[in-house]
């Protein structure tokens, strides 16, 4: 009889509980909707869209879109599916069968899928107690494992801490493996590695419009890297894989970026509010953050959750698992879901 093949009996599901909160900060999405002038844009650029037509095979205008934004060329941006997408496909492109894939823990979680999706070997790399990187004991464990790539999160999620660039670049410097920097939350840290990419071979930089820019439902993320890298990437991603109203939708969105500048520094300034607040609360720890979310870590989590949920409030439990053990991640809504939060939990 047939039988999926080897590995993937064995391959966690991803799964996170699909409840349709009132508060929905479990997920790190923008708190809110496109901005109305980007929004006008898109619909009427939708309704002249030919919905017969293939999009364009390799979705060169809003690479050029973007590369511009980075004094780029198309020839060093892919698009995907989310970057989520491109990732995977990073995988499959550098890792392989009898290969290793490196990444600080705790990090993000589908890390370890995407390796294993692509036959590789996946090898976390314990964070410090304060979740902060052990640089030499990364690079060390990429040399045993001779690992072809290495993935930073940077801003980290779920923790929400930041690597020191010089760190990023000591890592860069000193290994063959390819890194790559998955900036998700690069908007409301401010900081990015793109500055590497002139100067080393072995570096990519993973972005998405899911988070700041409010677009997780379109599915889009992007991908800055070398000309070869890219070219090599563009081998296992299939033709025509980003739809034409995702496209169309995407390069709006990165053309009037401005637009959004508000909401993030609004988050920014909420999460400074939220940080403050509930690490005046007995026995809450919040972790330092530099993205639209809180690492809280308590003894009395489970009743936190309760508090939390009994008000409507969705937020992801890490609570059983290794490594941030009675953790919770609570995302950075809007300024009355934020006080929403605050009342659940002092009153
Ligand atoms: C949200 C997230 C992504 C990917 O999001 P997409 O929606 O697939 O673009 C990638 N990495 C990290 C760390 C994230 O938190």
């Amino acid at each position: 009889m047939f039988q999926p093949r080897s590995g993937l009996e064995v391959l966690p599901t991803y799964s996170v509980e699909e409840i349709s909160w009132p508060i929905r900060l479990d997920a790190n999405e923008s708190p809110y909707d496109m901005p109305p002038a980007v929004k006008a844009k898109v619909v009427e650029t939708l309704s002249s869209l030919q919905f017969n037509r293939y999009p364009e095979l390799t979705a060169h205008s809003l690479k050029t879109t973007i590369a511009a934004g980075f004094g780029l060329k198309a020839a060093n941006v892919l698009v995907g599916n989310g970057s989520s997408e491109i990732l995977e496909k990073l995988c499959y492109a550098f890792g392989g069968a009898g290969r290793s894939i490196v990444y600080p823990s705790p990090s993000f979680s589908m890390y370890k899928i995407y390796a294993k999706l692509a036959d590789s070997k996946p090898v976390p790399v314990a964070l410090n107690e304060d979740y902060t990187l052990d640089a030499d004991a990364l690079l060390e464990a990429a040399k045993q494992a001779e690992a072809s790539v290495i993935l930073l999160c940077n801003p980290n999620n779920p923790t929400g801490g930041v690597l020191p660039p010089e760190q990023i670049e000591y890592i860069v410097a000193n290994t063959q493996s390819l890194v790559v920097i998955d900036e998700a939350y690069h908007e409301f840290y401010g900081k990015t590695s793109v500055d590497l990419l002139g100067k080393y071979q072995n570096v990519a930089i993973a972005r998405t419009f899911s988070k700041a820019y409010g677009l997780a439902s379109a599915r889009i993320g992007f991908l800055l890297t070398s000309e070869s890298i890219a070219q090599t990437l563009g081998k296992v991603i299939l033709p025509y894989c980003v739809n034409a109203l995702t496209l169309a939708t995407a390069e709006i969105v990165y053309n009037m970026r401005q637009e959004y500048a508000a909401g993030i520094a609004e988050n920014s300034r909420e999460r400074i509010r939220m940080a403050a607040a509930l690490s005046a609360l007995d026995g809450i720890t919040v972790y330092p953050s530099q993205t639209n979310f809180l690492l809280i870590k308590s003894d009395t989590i489970s009743e936190i959750i309760e508090k939390l949920s009994a008000k409507g409030i969705g937020i992801r439990d890490f609570s059983k698992v290794p490594g941030l053990i009675n953790c919770i991640r609570s995302g950075v809504g809007t300024p009355a879901e934020n006080n929403a939060v605050l009342e659940a939990l002092t009153l």
